[in-house]
């Protein structure tokens, strides 16, 4: 169980830019082993978040990006055909509730609701994890926590959390780091100078202007992180800034013309 344990463990301490109290409130959600929401636009930093406070804790994490076709099976566990016979295989969950990991549900949304609803006895007072194929009852282990990631931009009618889920969780708000943060975190991540972090924070500003003018979501963390490694290895700033932060999320003409007339203007 140890040696299974270390395999989840983080070794090195992922680099985090704290953006408020979220560092201290989560650790006061894991002294009190409350299930985390954590809620924000792809790319702005979740996931690393989430990363750091397993290392900080010291706790194993095991990550599930979660997908419309992923069934209860696919979390907790299923009998596999081997030789003659079957031999059960744990599902992720089941391994972190066993081995008391954080679970990191990351886009929660994108799986079906009967899927979802397997998390519901391990996230109220029980912390128990019923598998029912195979008829055992497993009691979360103390340093278990379930975590999970929300992006409120993709939210439906078709696609959301019942509320018997939602109100589960103790939840964190995040958005794209404010400016100067997010030039730290771009000269950190991809070492590049901070005059040049600084503008293209300025250039993914501009692009979050138009979120809801005919874009869906702004430009991420991430990609910015993309377009400044790519400067970083010699590539025009003008041509990473298209590559990394204008193609990817946006077909549109007019919208690509508007996004690539403002990276002319700042390099
Ligand atoms: P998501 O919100 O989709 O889970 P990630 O956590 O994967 O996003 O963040 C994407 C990338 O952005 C990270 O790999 C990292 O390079 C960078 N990043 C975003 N926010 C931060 C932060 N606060 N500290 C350090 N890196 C960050």
């Amino acid at each position: 169980m140890t040696h299974q344990a270390d395999a989840y463990r983080i070794k090195a301490e992922p680099y985090y830019q704290a953006q408020g109290r979220e560092v201290a409130l989560f650790e006061a959600a894991y002294r009190n082993r409350l299930p985390v929401m954590v809620k924000g636009p792809t790319g702005c930093g979740k996931s690393r978040f989430v990363e750091y406070m397993a290392w900080k804790l010291g706790k194993p994490l095991i990550t599930v990006a979660c997908n419309e076709d992923m069934t209860a099976s696919d979390l907790v566990g299923r009998y596999l055909l081997e030789g003659g016979g079957t031999r059960w295989l744990d599902g992720p969950l089941t391994t972190a509730a066993r081995i008391g990991a954080i679970c990191y549900l990351d886009e929660i949304v994108e799986a079906r609701q009967d899927t979802t609803v397997v998390i519901h006895p391990l996230t109220d007072h029980r912390r128990v994890l019923p598998l029912d194929k195979k008829g055992e009852l497993i009691e979360a282990h103390p340093d278990f926590q379930l975590v999970i990631s929300y992006n409120p931009g993709y939210q439906s009618l078709m696609k959301d959390l019942k509320q018997s889920t939602k109100q589960r969780f103790a939840a964190f708000d995040f958005d794209y780091p404010e400016a100067t943060l997010e030039a730290t975190i771009l000269a950190t991540e991809a070492g590049v100078a901070p005059e040049l972090a600084a503008r293209l924070v300025q250039l993914g500003q501009t692009a979050r202007n138009l979120k809801g003018h005919g874009l869906d979501e702004g430009i991420s963390t991430r990609l910015m992180v993309y377009a400044a490694k790519l400067i970083r290895d010699g590539v025009d700033p003008a041509d990473a800034c298209r590559m990394a932060l204008v193609r990817p999320i946006t077909d549109d003409a007019d919208i690509r013309a508007t996004l690539d007339h403002a990276i002319d203007a700042i390099f």
